[in-house]
């Protein structure tokens, strides 16, 4: 892409992740005005063509589209919400990492003031960005998105997920509490095994392959819940509940920790106790819908 094609681009937040997506658009070839607090922290991106804003109202002002990055929406806010901050007729992408119902207030006041509004999180680290393995989220109108969806592809594989601002910081999360989950379990075997002197590295290829055979579980299993209806076609809960009480009496006879254990089966027995001891695993999903109840 040469200049005269590629749409100019302002980045707002010049931290790790603000000069890493600046680099990326530079090197696509877009125009691209950056403004940050700390207008050193632009020098490099500067010598690589970049032009620097003397104020943020200067960089939104600059073209139709403006990237935000910065700490957390507090920062934000205190930016933008400025008298002098002109935000009509641009299209800002909040890439700031925040909580759904934030996201969903920044649309808001960001529309309320003439702008339109992308939310959007940063599935990567500063170094992958600009490559397709830089998975970024945007949510908010879908004609936003196919607007600067060629600008954005600079930063990597660029994904709508739906009209809901807080859409794309709720996935963020959701992976999050995936890859915690995975990790955690990995680590109660890891500890486990090393009281029989089995090393993580030992462990690790067998549990991938675990991780990875459970994985295949997930289509099929959200079928369900999404029917409503869960038919124990390879294994009861209360059956499970046995194996997860084994998980916990071997933890604490090997004198490794039990909680995580402990946890896995307080809320399948609470499943049971309502009646769902008879239908399959994901049944659990009626547990995790609720906030806890003692
Ligand atoms: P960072 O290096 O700490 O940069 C923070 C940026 O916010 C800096 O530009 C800083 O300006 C600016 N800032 C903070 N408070 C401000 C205020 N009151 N007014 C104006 N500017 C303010 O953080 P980062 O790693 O770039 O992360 C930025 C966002 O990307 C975060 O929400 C983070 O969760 C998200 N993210 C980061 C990564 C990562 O791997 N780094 C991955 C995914 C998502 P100064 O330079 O003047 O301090």
């Amino acid at each position: 892409m040469n200049n005269e094609t590629a749409a100019p681009v302002s980045v707002i937040g010049l931290g790790l992740m603000g000069r890493a997506l600046a680099g990326a658009f530079l090197k696509a070839g877009h125009p691209t005005t950056v403004w940050n607090r700390t207008a050193s922290k632009a020098d490099h991106l500067i010598s690589h063509g970049a032009q620097l804003a003397p104020t943020a109202a200067d960089a939104l002002k600059a073209g139709s589209l403006t990237i935000i990055c910065l700490t957390d929406y507090e920062a934000m806010h205190e930016l933008l919400g400025a008298n002098d901050v002109t935000l009509e007729g641009t299209t800002l992408v909040n890439l700031t990492s925040g909580a759904s119902a934030q996201a969903r207030e920044a649309a808001r006041l960001a529309e309320q003031r003439g702008a339109r509004y992308l939310d959007g999180a940063i599935m990567a680290v500063p170094s992958g960005i600009g490559t397709a393995e830089a998975v970024i989220l945007l949510s908010g109108a879908e004609s936003d998105f196919d607007a600067h969806k060629p600008t954005l592809d600079a930063l990597g594989t660029v994904t709508h997920l739906g009209a809901d601002h807080g859409l794309a910081s709720l996935y963020d999360v959701a992976g999050l509490a995936m890859m915690w989950s995975v990790l955690n379990a990995w680590l109660q075997g890891t500890a486990m095994l090393r009281t029989a002197g089995v090393d993580a590295a030992t462990y690790a290829p067998f549990a991938q392959q675990i991780a990875t055979g459970v994985a295949t579980w997930l289509p099929g299993y959200a079928e369900q819940i999404d029917n409503g209806s869960f038919p124990a076609e390879v294994s009861a809960l209360e059956t499970d509940a046995r194996a997860m009480a084994h998980l916990i009496e071997e933890s604490e006879t090997v004198g490794v920790n039990a909680e995580l254990p402990r946890l896995i089966k307080a809320m399948a027995d609470r499943a049971i106790a309502a009646g769902h001891g008879g239908e399959q695993y994901p049944v659990l999903i009626e547990e995790f819908v609720k906030p806890r109840v003692d």
